[in-house]
């Protein structure tokens, strides 16, 4: 690894971890002063996707909390993270609902849905894409987080080097590998750099319980917003 791209990685981690506990201080504004001051390049926009929503709630953890709702809240938080990063964002969506224009039934709702969410990334700019999802298996033994990627771009590189950050950090241990997104229609269909996050699995009582604290989704943020800051930075996407 090279010096200057070590340097930037250590700069991101230390701007994302402090990014917290500074904003608090200094206020947003000076903090994206700051974050500017940074040297990543910054022509990229982040389409940040939390899934389902609304009647779609996803799984339901096994405390019973739907998982449209710990999308939301993680998805938010890595908002926060890459405005202080100096990126900009935009949000497929940033309350409880789904993102359908048209539809009677359920299930052509849900095809509303999803191709509303595939126009708003191929409709951005430069833009990458991270959806986040959480996981469930009927063994509950089960936990970590794992990163898919899409057949664009840098999409495979960009979940290698996440799916590695979560090994190394939050998921010691863990011998997960990233891999493809086949059947998931968001992914097939941008035509950008994009990863799919499923955080860690609701049907794990220990991991479900982090993944419902603030301090688990912050930690979770950091890792994605420093690792998706770090490989732009150094990638040509
Ligand atoms: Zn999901």
């Amino acid at each position: 690894m090279k010096l200057r791209k070590i340097g930037v990685q250590l700069l991101t981690y230390f701007l994302v971890l402090g990014g917290f506990t500074a904003i608090t201080y200094w206020g947003s504004q000076a903090v994206s002063v700051v974050a500017q001051m940074i040297p990543l390049e910054r022509e990229h926009t982040i389409v940040i996707d939390a899934g389902h929503g609304g009647e779609d709630g996803g799984a339901t953890s096994c405390t019973g909390k739907l998982e449209s709702a710990f999308n939301l809240e993680i998805a938010l938080k890595l908002d926060d993270l890459l405005h202080l990063l100096g990126y900009d964002t935009r949000m497929i969506r940033t309350t409880d609902r789904s993102v359908y224009t048209e539809g009677d039934t359920i299930s052509a709702k849900k095809v509303s849905d999803l191709k509303n969410r595939v126009k708003t990334v191929n409709e951005t700019e430069n833009a990458v894409l991270v959806s986040i999802h959480q996981n469930t298996f009927s063994d509950s033994r089960y936990s970590g987080a794992q990163v898919f990627y899409g057949p664009e771009g840098e999409s495979k590189a960009l979940a290698e080097q996440l799916q590695s950050a979560f090994c190394q950090t939050l998921n010691p241990g863990s011998s997960r590998k990233s891999k493809k997104a086949d059947s998931v229609y968001l992914m097939q269909h941008i035509d950008c750099t994009g990863v799919l996050v499923e955080c860690g699995f609701l049907s794990n009582q220990e991991e479900e319980a982090m993944l419902r604290s603030r301090e688990y989704q912050q930690k979770l943020c950091c890792v994605i917003a420093a690792t998706v800051a770090g490989f732009l930075g150094n990638a040509n996407t």
